[in-house]
């Protein structure tokens, strides 16, 4: 495939170049003759840069923005060959200066035009599926049929990762088919979801969707009905009635966790979740849902009620749920004439010490004052022990709240138990320092459901998407080292620190041994996390979002909802 998306841009690089030079030519009745000398090598630099063009289409699975590109590209010529490299070779150095490009006017339009064409060329041959064809049939006849099938489970960090890096390392191999199965069609970016629910970022710009990823993988929506490692079967549903039965040669476990009530039904039955993109939104919903109720409320006790809003759990999630949430409502409260500062209270129950536990202590104790300055009480040492309508016991002390947000325990994914791996006392599959599922021979796990050693510091891999991206590319290796009769390799993966806002352009990071806090911090997480945030789309549109909230308050309009289940870990008994 890859040759091919070469080929076709060479040639339409050639095609264009031809049709725009023409163009050019009747329009502005040049002389041919005068234009011959340098045509060759005209045309020679646009079949080269033509293919280097459907390479970076071909390279770049988000290739959506032909038309920009097109045009991008016609500039980026203008400038590389029109005013650098053909003046060079005809003697005259490089036209840097504005009445020397502005006599490059004409040719502007002509590597615009070029630019143009070649992007809608290579449009319509994938548009109307002719580059595929030509692909297929290729590969086909190279790769008749597929003899092995890898089957991933879960399209969070860690299985869309192995499945994006498994296709890379596979390159044109055309007989190993490769399915990604999960219940959601996106990829959460989970970092940035604490944004979602404080209004500073739309939900759909986090959640690239799954098919935008891949060239090969199949992606399937649905959930695992059934595991059965004896046959190599897994039976997916999707929808209510369909059942498809997959069968598989390697089995990647990739399915994440799920939030842990330690069994109290009453919080599972009362508190929101944070973990789906649905929980954002549910959250959100309900926090100006109480902001609207409030503000007609007449009753003090119950307008402290409902503005009271208490998050249990102080790691990266809750820290950065609260944190937001405080600028949101607070900053929000303009619009509410009858409600005022001090009648809301948002308050952080954790059992420890200090706030951010995976941050120094330093870090932690300038996030705490921060976060205090800005109205958040926190409470250390303190557990959350029961809930009720409109009531949460934090210890034997009860307070009057509506909303209770749990981030405070995850577990990994209960559907795990059913296949019967050796899993440890979490529940978590454990495999070996080559991420192969202990005593299984086809069957690998990563992420938040595996129990991975780490050879590093000789603990158990964490639970973050920092590790679950550095096991899934380990892991693609391995997978393509066994589909090569080649040795797997042991996983290992230096920390490379860690980030958390807690709320007004203000955060703390760790970042490979320095330590950095406040604003500086800030736009650091906001630098590095957008980098790392997938799709060139969804990253302008962040950064759009961002732009926008510098300049107008936070939107308090309900977002829509999506019908999308956050599941908890069963009660014990269960
Ligand atoms: C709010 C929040 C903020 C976070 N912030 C950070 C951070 O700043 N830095 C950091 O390193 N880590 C952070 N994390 C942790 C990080 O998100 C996880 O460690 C990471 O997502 C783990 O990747 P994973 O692929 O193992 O699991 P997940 O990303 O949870 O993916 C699991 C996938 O499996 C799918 N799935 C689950 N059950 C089923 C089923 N029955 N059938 C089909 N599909 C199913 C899910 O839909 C999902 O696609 C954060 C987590 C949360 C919740």
């Amino acid at each position: 495939m890859t040759r091919r998306w070469i080929q076709s841009g060479a040639l339409a690089g050639g095609g264009a170049a031809l049709l725009s030079l023409g163009l050019f030519i009747i329009v502005s009745g040049s002389d041919t003759n005068r234009l011959v000398p340098g045509l060759l090598m005209y045309l020679g630099l646009a079949v080269a840069s033509g293919a280097g063009y459907g390479w970076l289409l071909w390279a770049h699975t988000d290739r959506y923005p032909f038309a920009v590109m097109g045009v991008l590209y016609g500039l980026l010529s203008w400038v590389f060959f029109g005013l650098v490299l053909v003046p060079v070779f005809a003697g005259l150095g490089p036209r840097w200066n504005a009445v020397d490009a502005a006599g490059q006017f004409p040719l502007l339009m002509v590597y615009l035009l070029q630019g143009a064409l070649l992007a809608l060329a290579l449009r319509v041959l994938e548009a109307t599926g002719l580059l595929r064809l030509m692909a297929t049939t290729r590969d086909t006849a190279e790769h008749p049929t597929v003899t092995r099938r890898v089957v991933i489970l879960g399209g969070g960090f860690a299985g869309v990762t192995t499945a994006q890096e498994l296709e890379k390392l596979l390159g044109e191999t055309g007989d190993v088919e490769i399915t990604l199965v999960s219940r959601t069609n996106h990829l959460l970016f989970t970092p940035m979801l604490a944004e979602v629910t404080a209004g500073g970022v739309e939900a759909q710009h986090i959640s690239p969707p799954l098919r935008a990823f891949f060239r090969r993988v199949q992606v399937m929506r649905g959930e695992p009905a059934e595991i059965r490692i004896a046959e190599n079967r897994v039976l997916v549903q999707s929808g209510s009635q369909n059942i498809t039965d997959l069968t598989y040669d390697y089995l990647v476990l990739a399915l994440g966790a799920v939030p842990n009530f330690f069994g109290n039904t009453a919080l599972e039955q009362y508190a929101f979740t944070f973990k789906s993109l649905a929980d954002a939104i549910h959250i959100r919903n309900h926090v100006i849902d109480c902001l609207e109720r409030a503000d007609s409320e007449p009753d003090p006790m119950n307008r402290r009620t409902m503005l009271t809003f208490v998050v249990v759990g102080a790691g990266f999630a809750g820290t950065e749920l609260i944190g937001g949430l405080n600028d949101f409502v607070r900053g929000s409260l303009w619009y509410y004439k009858h409600l005022h500062n001090d009648d809301v209270t948002f308050l952080l129950v954790h059992p420890g010490e200090h706030i951010l536990p995976e941050l120094s202590t330093e870090l932690a104790r300038y996030a705490e004052k921060k976060m205090t300055d800005r109205g958040v009480t926190i409470r250390g040492n303190a557990r959350v022990t029961d809930a009720s309508l409109g009531r949460v016991s934090i210890g034997d002390e009860a307070i009057s709240s509506e909303t209770l947000i749990w981030t405070a325990g995850n577990l990994p994914n209960p559907l795990l138990k059913q296949i019967g791996c050796e899993m440890d006392n979490r529940g978590a599959v454990i495999t070996d320092e080559r991420l192969l599922v202990r005593g299984q021979h086809n069957i690998w796990a990563v992420g938040d459901c595996a129990s991975i050693p780490d050879v590093v510091t000789g603990k158990k891999a964490p639970p973050t998407a920092q590790y679950a991206l550095r096991e899934a590319k380990t892991l693609a290796y391995n997978l393509c080292a066994v589909l090569n009769g080649r040795e797997p390799m042991v996983f290992s993966h230096r920390s490379q620190g860690a980030l958390a806002v807690v709320g007004h352009q203000t955060a703390c990071a760790e970042v490979f041994g320095f330590k950095f806090s406040g604003l500086f911090a800030w736009l650091l997480w906001r630098g590095i996390y957008l980098s790392k945030l997938p799709t060139l789309e969804k990253k302008i549109r962040v950064l759009l979002d961002w732009v926008i909230d510098v300049f107008f308050p936070r939107d308090i309009t309900y977002a829509p909802l999506i019908e999308e289940r956050t599941e908890a870990a069963p009660a014990a008994g269960d």
